[in-house]
């Protein structure tokens, strides 16, 4: 039996984590969470509650007071690009929080530590099994410090936009590739610059930057460090006897 790994992607928006950590887990038969959906869910909450992006206390308390489960797609959902099944207070969001509105909201309610402190115990408890692919900004850092396998992803800017805005016009979104471009820079420019748990290389991550590269090569090349990792691992234990 090989080893179960702990296994976080870690990287900016556009980095293909998404598409690349569900095809990893899929290969390895592993549970694949979506961090970043906790953010936005919550986000989505806020926005519809009219709750100030700077109102600390009261994220903090709507952090406490909400329930966000996250469920393997259907094959429909699939279909049209979800990853994972989003419910946020048992009512299922899989669609609404996927718009740049959300993703906005989500980074600046993200910089607040007492809301990520909310949002890092439920994704430690949905992860403690292992056997899990976790992606988001600070899994390897922060969430998953002593993961097996840790990866830092990465893609040009341009690159990250232009798949993004193919995102959006897949979905019917009228948005311009300038704007998407725009979004993008913002939102990574708040992740990678914000006080509590910015976004950086875990110095212990493999950093893969696919701008040339397709999601399931992407993904092949991780199952094959964690193959790698788990031959370390069953290696290391022989020599122990
Ligand atoms: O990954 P996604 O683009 O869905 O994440 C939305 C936002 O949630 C990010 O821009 C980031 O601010 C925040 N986030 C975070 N830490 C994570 C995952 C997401 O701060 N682990």
């Amino acid at each position: 039996m090989p080893r179960p790994l702990t296994i976080t992607i870690d990287g900016p928006a556009g980095s293909g984590k998404s598409s690349v950590a569900r095809r990893v887990a899929a290969l390895l038969g592993y549970s694949y969470l979506d961090s970043g959906a906790m953010y936005r869910a919550l986000a989505l909450k806020a926005l519809e509650r009219n709750v100030a992006p700077d109102d600390e206390a009261r994220l903090e308390a709507l952090a406490r007071e909400t329930h966000i489960e996250l469920h393997a797609p259907t094959p429909e959902l699939e279909a049209a690009g979800a990853k994972n099944r989003v419910f946020l207070d048992g009512k299922e969001v899989t669609r609404e929080i996927r718009t740049a509105e959300v993703a906005q909201a989500a980074s600046r309610l993200a910089t607040i530590a007492a809301v990520r402190r909310v949002l890092v115990a439920e994704q430690q408890r949905a992860g403690a099994g292992g056997s899990v692919v976790m992606e988001g900004r600070d899994i390897g850092t922060v969430v998953f410090p002593n993961a097996e396998l840790k990866i830092f992803l990465d893609a040009s800017p341009e690159v990250r936009a232009e798949r993004r805005w193919k995102e959006h016009q897949e979905k019917g979104e009228r948005i311009t590739v300038a704007e998407v471009f725009d979004e993008v820079i913002e939102r990574d420019k708040r992740d990678r610059e914000r006080k509590v748990s910015p976004l950086v290389r875990a110095s212990d991550a493999v950093l893969v930057d696919n701008t040339a590269m397709g999601i399931e090569e992407t993904a092949r090349l991780i199952v094959l460090l964690a193959h790698e990792r788990q031959n370390e691992a069953t290696a290391s234990a022989g020599t122990k006897v």
